[in-house]
């Protein structure tokens, strides 16, 4: 496979998870790959060196921090911001400034990102932010800032994928469900409840995810924009 050949590729957390299956997706598709993370250096280093990308440490709740970055990475073809962060617990008991932090990372960081990788990118260039299904639909008690942090993505796809048109660049979010990864593994205590809402009961991969992103970057997608796409074994069906 080399769709992606010669292409700039940036992912924003890249280090584990979904975010790490994106880096090896456009690495074998001949992508010149560069990835942020934040505190998983071992990992990110093991994923320098098995693809061939480039990892730098980022911090995604620091604003500056992935303006900088993206600057400095620029001009990109492909922009995927996969860095966020969950925070579970009694909204009455939450730290403030844990819910700030998480909407810096989930909210602040994508937006800027976005805006600062349009201002180079050329025309077929793609933006592409994994938000959750949380956007839509929320069943559970204890999640109301992610869930607040992945809608607001949707306004962003929406108003960024106006600005930049014109432009021939796309603005999409990727909306997964429960996929198998350290945030959410496939054997966690709250499998059983969240299979129970799905059609497909499963977790979902992150190479599943990787490969919807990778679709949304390359030609065929052209036309699509300003979109939510869902991967969730029919989470919010
Ligand atoms: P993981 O916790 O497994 O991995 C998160 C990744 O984001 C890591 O590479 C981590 O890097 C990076 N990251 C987190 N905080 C920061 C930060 N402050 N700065 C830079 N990088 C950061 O999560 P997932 O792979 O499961 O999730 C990836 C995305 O998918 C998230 O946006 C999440 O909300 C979304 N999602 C996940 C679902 C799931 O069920 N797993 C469902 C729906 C959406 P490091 O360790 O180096 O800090």
């Amino acid at each position: 496979m080399a769709n992606f050949a010669g292409k700039k590729v940036l992912v924003l957390g890249g280090s584990r998870g979904i975010g790490a299956a994106i880096v090896r997706r456009f690495a074998a598709e001949g992508a010149r790959v560069t990835f942020t993370y934040s505190s998983s250096q071992d990992a990110a280093q093991a994923l320098a060196a098995e693809t061939g990308s480039t990892a730098q440490a980022t911090d995604s709740a620091d604003r500056d921090a992935v303006i900088a970055r993206v600057r400095d990475s620029g001009p990109l073809d492909v922009l995927v911001v996969n860095s966020g962060v969950a925070l579970f617990g009694d909204a009455l008991e939450q730290d403030p400034d844990a819910v700030d932090r998480l909407l810096r990372i989930n909210v602040q960081a994508p937006y800027h990102a976005a805006v600062e990788a349009a201002r180079q990118m050329p025309a077929g260039g793609r933006i592409i932010v994994i938000g959750s299904v949380n956007g839509d639909r929320m069943p559970v008690p204890g999640l109301a800032a992610y869930a607040v942090s992945k809608s607001a993505l949707q306004g962003l796809a929406r108003g960024l994928a106006r600005d930049f048109g014109p432009r021939g660049i796309t603005v999409n979010v990727v909306q997964p469900g429960p996929i198998d990864t350290d945030m959410n593994p496939a054997d966690g205590p709250l499998k059983e409840m969240m299979h129970s809402f799905m059609a497909i009961k499963r977790h979902g991969s992150a190479e599943e995810v990787a490969g919807m992103v990778a679709w949304l970057a390359g030609p065929e997608a052209g036309f699509v924009t300003g979109a939510m796409h869902t991967i969730d074994g029919a989470f919010g069906a």
